[in-house]
């Protein structure tokens, strides 16, 4: 899946052994009911009614204390006593509201030395709790039912909770994760989607084989109705069922009163009927306004990761992989699309024609199938074996040249570079007016955005760039996901890390005139300052709830694991050694499922040398959250390296012994700019040393910022390199530049540079002209100056923009508003010219206003270069007159990406009526689609005044928000990044208040810890931002 990070123009416990036996079937695993409150929902300590009492459960509690992720050094006993406060709490508010799929133990906060009086309170309180526990494990677990006592089972003493089911039976499962027992082999989907009344039925016949003696098939389903079940053993009769559901957990399930005996093959038949999802997942409705004003709807589905349950009942885990033969019935007027090439078509008696598809090939995961309804037209090209076909809505045909184009050069270069021919006969890529995600990689029919898909004749190489980089990641993912797919989503990594960074490699090879080299190295330093925060995780970590599922979708996946791969591949000579590496690890797993130990296993087989061991160094990266800091000292020709965990966090009490090993390049100032200057030193230990073969005057460390980690110099260290760039700018390349001005500014937030050293090295920068420094130092200095503004430090706030303009001002003047062939140079001008106009320079306001002015006038036949739309709608927002006619335009626009533009425009505007008519359209989905909330929020919330709008907003419909966007998802991460501009105290309280609707996300600790991290940078620097601005 792309998440299409849509406010950036710049863009574990290992899972449970999946052959289980049954004894561990009956034995809920310990850490996962601590970790996870939802493995609690039937806690019986004090409603009678319900079912037996399990004791044990409080052993577990204490137990899986001692396991969750606190760091050793912050775990002090004040914090374990919250920590069991909280934990008894949230399993009570769990039982009690009984359908709480979202709650999750709140990560532990740490508290520095505690008083002696709070160790006593502790000790006591932890004494009570442990004498409790002793006397509930002690007591028989019927005392506190209304029924007593039952006969006490002694073959199984250690039976667990089960829940209860919709219709008041017990339910036989009790975990997140299905039981390993039933292992789904095939599936037949016969879909009825009724497009008049947003309804669809359904019939879903599962076979599946019987790997261990059981007598229940548990699996998932959300959202629908059975009406019908039957069930078959092996050649005999089919018989009715019941089927049972536990709905906080999305569970069905069926019971038997004889065992099902492993070896044995069975068949069970489903029909349904459900509504079509009002969400962006699922089987859900959409629709569009065509050339004549009307209104088309479609269905179309988005089922990754937890969906495809709400469409038709199955086994819903990546491991369950199956194949799946697809009929969907449909009016004459539609068409129909899925997986797999279309087998036939049927007239139905109702006047209806049903479409076969052929069966699939290969064994794929629930969450990679798709279907849709629409009336859409497609652009077809043959491509070696395979019918490539890209589908729009019919009056936007004209605009999927591109993507044909540039899928058929990508899927040449995988099927040769993986050196595995893409296995289907057809691959579609589809269109979908709403759409939340990005794109999303349904094999053989990948879905997304218009904006990330469409493109028209005239538009720009960067804006080529952004359908090209989607294409690039979700055809990477035919391969990366799709054949080889992660066991759990611990380890979603192993998707998008490498689809991400297939992205960026594919390109660089097919279409190296998209530049996605600077794009890929801006989103490598976000990835690292998301990481620095103590909030953050392992790249490989636990996942026990549906919401930790969605929080997967997170920059840690996506982009850590690309830039990790990245630094691997750099660690070896030319590129053909990782890639032979990865073509094993394909080969070795095809149509399989993985965990993180497989590929580096792999990779170690392929090529590890006597220098460096792949999986021990690698597990390094994917095992610990964040990343060190390097410190470097130069003495002659003696290189000292020291590592340590580079930790923001704003109370500066936690600190970590976590070590990694680090493939640390260094070029020197004898030779510092071609790729045979690179030299390696493995640091594996705290510190190291070693010799130059001669006297150097500096080193750059991190050649070209491949490698995952911060590098510290030394206040003379950091005084030479300065000096160098301030002789010669092309002393460092531009990538080397770009990563000391990011480095420095991280150091400075993490307060081990004084920001006087941080202005220091921007003495060189007004002589810089390269995209990737120049716009590195642009965001940073803006950050600082939004900082003040939210402040209220006004006079401070314009010496910064003084100090903004000063440095950039000649680079500024020399941009022109004309076409601008090089995506480079067109990076460059939308971000210089982006940041003058937010300044109010003068001479940019003129200008833009003048060409929205021409715009106007011309009645849409000029066209605004693609890389100046953004800074010119901005202008245009601001301005009430020019705001209404931006919004007339928009209102009547059909060309999605222009669009997009032009709401970030209308939402930047600082008139309160306004902001608050997008926000209400925006919920409602009128004039803006729901779909676009994240983005309008996210740009409200770049200037403190429309931030205060927003937050109300959020505040105030947070319940409808969550309607539509999944807790925990990349959505809802979105919108809760943008509150950093409010005061900590707020976003405490209005989140804490959700309790299980969304209090415990992780996000909401990034917010927080943002907030007051740039809350002290700012208390620490005042002064020298007043003495030296
Ligand atoms: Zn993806």
């Amino acid at each position: 899946m792309d998440l299409f990070d849509s406010n950036s123009s710049e863009r574990a416990s290992l899972p449970r052994n999946m052959i289980e036996n049954s004894m561990f079937e009956e034995e809920p695993d310990v850490v996962d009911l601590a970790k996870d409150s939802t493995a609690f929902p039937t806690f019986p300590a004090l409603d009678p009614d319900e079912v037996t009492y399990e004791p044990r459960s409080s052993r577990l509690l204490v137990r899986g204390l001692g396991e969750n992720d606190m760091d050793d050094d912050e775990e002090d006993c004040e914090s374990s006593a919250r920590l069991l406060g909280m934990s008894f709490m949230n399993r009570s508010s769990a039982h009690r509201s009984n359908s709480s799929p979202y709650t999750r133990q709140a990560p532990p906060r740490s508290c520095s030395r505690p008083s002696s009086r709070t160790i006593v309170v502790c000790v006591l309180f932890l004494v009570i709790v442990a004498s409790v526990t002793m006397v509930f494990y002690f007591l028989p677990g019927c005392t506190f039912t209304k029924a007593g006592c039952r006969k006490p089972n002694k073959t199984n003493p250690m039976e667990p909770v089960y829940p209860i089911s919709t219709n008041g039976d017990l339910f036989p499962w009790a975990q997140l994760r299905l039981p390993q027992s039933i292992k789904p082999l095939s599936y037949d989907l016969t879909l009825n989607p009724d497009l008049d009344k947003m309804t669809f039925t359904g019939r879903t016949v599962i076979n599946m084989s019987i790997l261990h003696s059981t007598n229940r098939i548990v699996f998932h389903g959300a959202n629908i109705n059975i009406t019908k079940a039957t069930f078959k053993l092996g050649d005999g009769q089919a018989s009715d069922v019941t089927v049972l559901e536990y709905k906080p957990r999305q569970q069905l399930a069926v019971n038997f009163s004889e065992e099902l005996k492993a070896g044995q093959y069975c068949v069970l038949t489903m029909e349904y009927s459900a509504n079509f999802s009002n969400a962006y997942d699922g089987f859900y409705n959409s629709s569009y306004i065509d050339e004549d004003g009307n209104k088309r709807v479609l269905a179309a589905t988005q089922f990754e990761p937890l969906s495809a349950r709400k469409a038709f009942p199955c086994f819903d885990e990546p491991a369950f992989k199956a194949t799946f033969l697809i009929k969907i019935s449909r009016k004459k007027t539609y068409m129909t699309l899925s997986n797999m090439p279309k087998a036939k078509s049927t007239n139905l008696s109702n006047g209806l024609v049903q479409d076969e598809f052929e069966k699939t090939s290969i064994n794929m995961s629930t969450y990679l199938v798709a279907f849709i309804v629409a009336d859409f037209t497609p652009n077809t090209k043959n491509v070696s074996e395979t019918q490539v076909s890209v589908y729009s809505v019919p009056e936007k045909n004209g605009h999927t040249e591109y993507a044909l184009t540039i899928t058929s050069k990508l899927l040449e270069f995988y099927n040769n570079f993986f050196d595995i021919n893409y296995p289907l006969k057809k691959l579609d890529l589809v269109a979908i007016p709403d759409f939340l995600a990005g794109a999303m990689e349904n094999w053989g029919l990948i879905t997304f955005r218009e904006t990330t898909l469409l493109v028209g004749k005239k538009s720009s190489l960067l804006e080529k760039q952004v359908v090209a980089s989607v294409i690039a990641h979700e055809l990477a993912h035919q391969w990366f996901g799709n054949l080889v797919t992660m066991r759990w989503w611990n380890d979603l990594w192993l998707n998008e890390g490498f689809a991400t960074y297939m992205e960026y490699m594919s390109l660089q090879e097919v279409s190296p005139d998209l530049e996605t080299g600077n794009l890929f190295l801006s989103v490598r330093f976000r990835a690292l300052d998301k990481d620095a925060l103590n909030s953050s995780h392992a790249v490989s970590t636990d996942v026990n709830t549906t919401e930790q599922v969605e929080e997967m979708f997170d920059s840690v996946s996506y982009e850590k694991g690309a830039s990790i791969l990245l630094m691997l591949n750099a660690s070896f000579p030319g590129d053909q050694q990782f890639r032979k590496g990865i073509i094993e690890y394909l080969k070795q797993f095809s149509g399989l499922n993985t965990d993180t130990d497989d590929l580096w296993n792999s990779l170690t087989q392929v090529l590890s040398t006597h220098h460096m061991n792949v999986s021990q160094m690698m597990t390094s990266w994917t095992s610990q959250k964040g990343f060190p800091l390097v410190t470097v000292n130069l003495m002659g020709n003696q290189v000292t390296l020291t590592q340590e965990h580079f930790l923001l966090t704003s109370d500066n009490t936690t600190h970590t012994s976590s070590l990694w090993n680090i493939p640390v390049t260094y070029v020197n100032d004898s030779c510092s700019l071609a790729p045979e200057c690179r030299q390696v030193f493995t640091l594996k230990n705290k510190s190291d040393t070693f010799k130059l073969s001669k006297n150097v005057t500096w080193l750059k460390l991190n050649y070209k910022n491949t490698g995952f980690y911060i590098v510290d110099y030394g206040k003379d260290g950091w005084s030479v390199l300065t000096q160098a760039l301030i002789s010669n700018v092309g002393v460092l390349t531009h990538e080397d530049r770009a990563s000391l001005i990011h480095n420095i500014f991280a150091l400075s937030r993490l307060g081990r540079v004084p920001f006087r050293q941080v202005l220091n090295l921007l003495k060189y920068v007004s002589a810089d002209t390269e995209t990737s420094p120049v716009t590195e130092a642009l965001l940073q200095l803006n950050n600082i100056y939004r900082q003040l503004e939210k402040r209220q430090e006004s006079n401070l706030a314009s010496r910064m923009k003084n100090f903004i303009m000063i440095k950039f001002r000649n680079l500024m003047a020399n941009q022109t508003w004309e076409e601008e062939e090089n995506v480079s140079k067109q990076e460059l001008r939308s971000a210089l010219l982006e940041m003058a106009c937010s300044l109010n320079d003068e001479n940019c306001i003129q200008q833009a206003t003048s060409l929205f002015k021409k715009y106007m006038q011309s009645n849409g036949s000029l066209r605004i270069p693609g890389d100046l739309q953004q800074t010119v709608f901005t202008v245009a927002g601001q301005s009430d007159e020019t705001w209404d006619a931006l919004f007339n335009i928009y209102a009547h626009a059909t060309y999605d990406s222009e669009k997009r533009k032009m709401l970030k425009g209308l939402a930047s505007t600082q008139n309160p009526q306004r902001l608050v008519q997008i926000l209400l359209s925006g919920l409602s989905g009128s004039l803006i689609q729901t779909q676009e909330l994240p983005l309008v929020i996210s740009t409200m919330c770049q200037s403190f005044a429309g931030c205060l709008f927003a937050w109300d907003f959020i505040q105030e419909n947070w319940d409808r928000l969550i309607e539509k966007f999944p807790i925990g998802s990349f959505a809802i991460q979105t919108i809760i990044k943008s509150v950093t501009f409010q005061s900590s105290t707020q976003v405490q309280a209005f989140f804490s208040g959700l309790k299980e609707r969304g209090s415990q996300m992780r996000s909401v600790q990034e917010a927080l810890e943002t907030i007051k991290l740039n809350q002290r940078w700012m208390d620490r620097n005042l002064p020298t931002l007043r003495r030296w601005l």
